[in-house]
């Protein structure tokens, strides 16, 4: 029985540190995606200032080339809600959010302005990618 617990505990950890691997690599996945797609809009406002074209034409161009970013957004703030846990400042509550509370929340970086499902409060939180410390 001991035996079978430890084996238990071991396969435990080691999920868990697969979660986390799991988690920084979607992280990392999510700048890669979002670099990807301002690389077209980068692109489309160089090219538009440097050659001379009609207006209507140049702001047709920068707008198409927003498509890619307004179409890899929503999947980038799926990821950014469900890759690790945000940590509240008042109680230490590490939690997943709702995608909502993630799309509507002020941030900088992957820090945001949200509220606590355990306390309550609004704080600055801040992405971790264990549950436990
Ligand atoms: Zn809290």
């Amino acid at each position: 029985m001991e035996n079978y617990n430890k084996e238990l505990e071991k396969n435990l950890l080691e999920l868990v540190k697969e979660k986390e691997e799991s988690d920084r690599n979607l992280l990392r996945l999510e700048i890669v995606l979002g670099v990807c797609c301002l690389l077209p809009l980068i692109a489309a406002v160089i090219v538009v200032s440097a050659v001379p074209m009609e207006e209507w034409i140049g702001a047709v161009v920068v707008l198409g080339s927003l498509l890619p970013l307004l179409i890899a957004t929503p999947f980038a703030l799926k990821i950014e809600q469900k890759a690790g846990y945000y940590l509240c400042r008042h109680c230490g509550h590490r939690h997943i959010p709702k995608y909502s509370s993630v799309f509507f929340a002020m941030h900088t970086g992957r820090t945001r302005y949200m509220r606590c499902p355990a306390c309550g409060k609004y704080s600055w939180q801040k992405k971790v990618l264990r549950k436990e410390d």
